[in-house]
């Protein structure tokens, strides 16, 4: 497995979607590799930030606000990337719904 075949597969890989042989592989990909340790963290601080949110229900701190914005402007380069997108989009939906979105006040 390399980085083309490992990174579009973070976001089933964290979720526990993936047969076993395949993340047995990825594991084995994320220890020599930095660059994709990197993608998975952030997609694990994304995952965090999400489900908190979720689990709340209620508008986010100021604080919190900022630091999911934060994190968003972060990857919104990542945008490219399959396995991101998908959570993003996720956060921008539930920031959108919370009124808290780009545009919010
Ligand atoms: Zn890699």
């Amino acid at each position: 497995m390399d980085c083309q075949d490992v990174k579009p597969a973070l976001s089933p890989y964290i979720d526990g979607e993936l047969p076993r042989e395949d993340a047995a592989g990825i594991t084995a990909h994320l220890a020599g590799c930095v660059a994709c340790r990197r993608s998975l963290e952030e997609l694990h601080l994304i995952s965090a930030t999400l489900h908190a949110l979720l689990a709340t229900r209620r508008a986010p701190s100021p604080v919190l606000r900022a630091r999911v914005m934060a994190a968003l402007d972060e990857v919104a380069p990542a945008r490219t990337r399959p396995g991101m997108a998908r959570h993003t989009r996720l956060i921008r939906q539930h920031l959108r719904r919370m009124r808290l979105g780009p545009g919010a006040r």
